[in-house]
C-alpha cells in the first residue's frame, strides 16, 4: 500500500523514474511499467508535450496537471523553461484561466475563505495539512490582473504566484499556502454561470461583512503561523488595498504586490534606463496614465528614492511626476474629491482632459502605463512623446496582454526606433529598420520571489520601504552594457534564480540593518546563503 500511496502523492511521486531499487523497498513492482527514466528524459518528453498544444490555455491546464501529479518535475520545467514557461504559468494565461476557471476546475488547489467560513476561520486554517507556513498569497479577486472581477475564480493568481516564488526564488513548495477570500463577486456573467465556483451573490462590503471577514481572517494568520509568514496581497481593488495595507502593516507582515512589488520592479527599470536616456531621476518628468495601486505606488517609490538621493523633502520631489486618472490630470482644483491615495499628486495646473492633452502639457520623458486600458499610448501619444525626446521611455504595465496600453511593435514603430520600451506582459523582440529591439518584461516577478525569500531568511517581523528601496538596486545592478546593446533595462529572465539571490541578500541585508530581523546571527555571506537554502526539485532517493 505504501508504494500506491507514494505514487499518488504529487510530492513524492516520481512516475517513471523511480529505480529499481525504490520499486522494491516501496511495494512498486508491477505499478509502473519496466521501463526506468531520468529526470531530464520526463523533462524533456513534458515540454514536448507542451509544445504541442497550440491553446495557451491547454498549456496552462497540461502545467497544473503536472503540477497536482509530480510537483518535482513541475518545477524542473519550470526552472530550467523560465521564459517560455512563465507566460503559461503566469500572465497573460493565467488571466485566461481565471475566466474559465469553473470550467476547467478539477483538483481543488489552495485554500478557500468565504463569508460561510466567518466565526471559523481559525479551524479552516487548520484544515491545511501543513502547520508551517512561510508565504500566504492572498486575493478577494476583484481586480484580477486588468481583468476586473473575477470572485472566488481568482485563485488562479496566488497559486500562479506562489508557483513563482518557489520557481523563481527558491521557497520550497510546501511552506507556500495560496488563499482566496470569498466575499461573493459583482460580475453578472460569472454570477450567471452554471460552473462559477463561488458564492452566488453580490460582494459583501464595509466594516460589518467585509471588514470583519479580513479582521478575522488576518488574526487567525497570525494566531496559526506566528509573527514571520509574510501575507502577500494580491489582486484587491485599491479601494481596498491601500487601507488594508496601512491597517496591518504595523501589526502584520504584510506587503501588497500590486502597489510595492510594482513600485519595485519599475523603479528599478528607470534606475537602469538612465544609463541609456541619461540623467539623474531627478531630471526627469513622468507621466502615469493610471493612479491607482500601480501607478500611485510606483510614483511614491520614485519620489522617495530621488529624497534618499538629493535629500529634498519629497513633496518637493513629487512635483515633477504627473498622474492621469480615469477623469483627466490629477490636479489642485481636483484635491477635494479625490481618494487619499492620489491627494499627493495634486499639483497647480489648469484641468485636463485626455492623455494626449496631458502629454502634450506636461512634456513628459517617461511615460508609464498602469491604467489596465490598452490601447492608450495612441501613434499620436507616442509621435509626441518622440518629437520632444531624443529618447523616449515608455512602459506599457497593464496585463495582459489584452490590456496593454501598446505593443512592443508600436512603440518601436512609432518613435523609429528611439524609443525604450518595456511592458508587463512579454512580447517577442522586434526588428525595425535592420536592427532588432528586446523589450523588457516590467513584471513584479522579478521582485517578489527574491523579496519575499530575503524577508524569510532575515526572519524579518516587518516589510519597511528601505527593504523595496535596496530589492530595486539589487535588480538594476544586474542588467549589462550585453543587455543595454539590446535596448534592454531588465536582466533576462533565464538568470532569475542568480537575481533572486541578489535581491534577498540585499533585502535580508536591510531586515538586519533596521533591526527588524530575527535569525541571529547575521549570515557573512548573504549571497551564498540565499542560494544555499533554494529549493531543488531534483529528485530525492527515498531509500
Ligand atoms: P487600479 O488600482 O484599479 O488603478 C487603475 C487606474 O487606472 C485608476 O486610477 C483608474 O482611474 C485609471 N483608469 C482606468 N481607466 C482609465 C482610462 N480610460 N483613462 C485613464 N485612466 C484610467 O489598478 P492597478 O492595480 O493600478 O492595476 C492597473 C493595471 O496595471 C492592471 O492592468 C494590472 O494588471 C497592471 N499591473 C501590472 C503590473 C506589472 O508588474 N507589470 C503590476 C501591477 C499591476 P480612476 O481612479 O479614476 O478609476
Ligand atoms: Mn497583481
Amino acid at each position: 500500500a505504501s508504494g500506491y500511496s507514494l505514487m499518488r502523492d504529487p510530492r513524492y511521486n516520481k512516475g517513471l523514474a523511480f529505480t529499481e531499487k525504490e520499486r522494491d523497498a516501496h511495494y512498486l513492482r508491477g505499478l509502473l511499467p519496466p521501463v526506468v527514466l531520468s529526470q531530464e528524459l520526463q523533462e524533456k518528453k513534458m515540454m514536448n508535450l507542451i509544445r504541442q498544444y497550440e491553446v495557451p490555455l491547454h498549456r496552462y491546464m497540461a502545467m497544473i496537471g503536472l503540477q497536482e501529479t509530480n510537483e518535482r518535475l513541475f518545477y524542473k520545467l519550470l526552472i530550467d523553461n523560465v521564459e517560455e514557461l512563465l507566460p503559461v504559468v503566469y500572465t497573460p494565461t493565467v488571466g485566461e484561466a481565471c475566466q474559465k476557471y469553473g470550467s476547467i476546475f478539477r483538483h481543488s488547489q489552495g485554500l478557500y475563505i468565504s463569508l460561510k467560513e466567518k466565526g471559523k476561520i481559525l479551524e479552516t486554517l487548520k484544515n491545511w495539512p501543513k502547520r508551517t507556513v512561510q508565504v500566504i498569497v492572498v486575493t478577494d479577486g476583484e481586480r484580477i490582473l486588468g481583468l476586473g472581477d473575477l470572485g472566488c475564480q481568482g485563485m488562479g493568481i496566488p497559486v500562479g504566484k506562489l508557483a513563482l516564488y518557489t520557481a523563481l526564488g527558491g521557497v520550497r513548495p510546501s511552506l507556500c499556502l495560496p488563499i482566496t477570500i470569498d466575499v461573493g463577486t459583482n460580475n453578472e456573467k460569472l454570477l450567471n454561470d452554471e460552473f462559477y465556483i463561488g458564492l452566488r451573490q453580490k460582494r459583501a462590503t464595509g466594516k460589518q461583512e467585509y471588514d470583519e471577514l479580513l479582521q478575522e481572517f488576518m488574526y487567525a494568520v497570525k494566531q496559526n503561523y506566528g509573527e514571520k509568514v509574510l501575507i502577500q496581497f494580491e489582486d484587491f481593488a485599491n479601494h481596498n488595498a491601500f487601507e488594508l495595507l496601512a491597517r496591518y502593516s504595523s501589526s502584520h507582515l504584510v506587503f501588497n504586490d500590486d502597489i510595492q512589488g510594482t513600485a519595485a520592479v519599475v523603479l528599478a527599470g528607470l534606475l537602469s534606463a538612465l544609463r541609456l536616456i541619461g540623467g539623474t531621476l531627478a531630471d526627469h518628468t513622468l507621466l502615469f496614465l493610471g493612479a491607482g495601486e500601480a501607478g500611485t505606488g510606483i510614483a511614491d517609490l520614485i519620489a522617495l528614492e530621488i529624497s534618499e538621493q538629493n535629500g529634498k523633502p519629497i513633496e518637493e520631489n513629487r512635483k515633477n511626476i504627473w498622474l492621469v486618472d480615469s477623469k483627466g490630470l490629477i490636479v489642485s482644483s481636483r484635491k477635494e474629491s479625490l481618494q487619499d491615495f492620489k491627494k499627493p499628486w495634486a499639483h497647480e495646473h489648469e484641468p485636463i482632459t485626455g492623455l494626449i492633452n496631458a502629454v502634450k502639457a506636461i512634456k513628459p520623458t517617461i511615460l508609464i502605463g498602469t491604467s489596465g486600458v490598452g490601447k492608450q499610448f495612441t501613434k499620436e501619444v507616442v509621435e509626441d512623446m518622440a518629437s520632444f525626446n531624443k529618447t523616449p521611455l515608455i512602459m506599457a504595465l497593464s496585463n495582459p496582454t489584452s490590456q496593454a496600453e501598446c505593443t512592443a511593435e508600436e512603440a518601436y514603430t512609432w518613435s523609429e526606433g528611439r524609443a525604450i520600451f518595456a511592458s508587463g506582459s512579454p512580447f517577442d523582440p522586434f526588428e525595425y529598420e535592420g536592427k532588432t529591439f528586446v523589450p523588457g518584461q516590467a513584471n513584479n516577478a522579478y521582485i517578489f520571489p527574491g523579496f519575499g525569500l530575503g524577508v524569510i531568511m532575515a526572519g524579518s517581523i516587518r516589510v519597511h520601504n528601505g527593504m523595496l528601496l535596496a530589492a530595486s538596486k539589487a535588480l538594476a545592478s544586474q542588467v549589462t552594457e550585453e543587455h543595454y546593446e539590446k535596448g534592454m533595462i531588465y536582466p533576462p529572465l533565464t538568470n532569475i534564480r542568480k537575481i533572486s539571490a541578489n535581491i534577498a541578500a540585499k533585502v535580508a541585508a536591510k531586515a538586519y540593518e533596521l533591526g527588524l530581523a530575527s535569525h541571529l546571527p547575521q549570515p557573512e555571506d548573504l549571497v551564498e546563503s540565499a542560494e544555499k537554502c533554494m529549493y531543488s526539485p531534483v529528485y530525492r532517493s527515498y531509500l
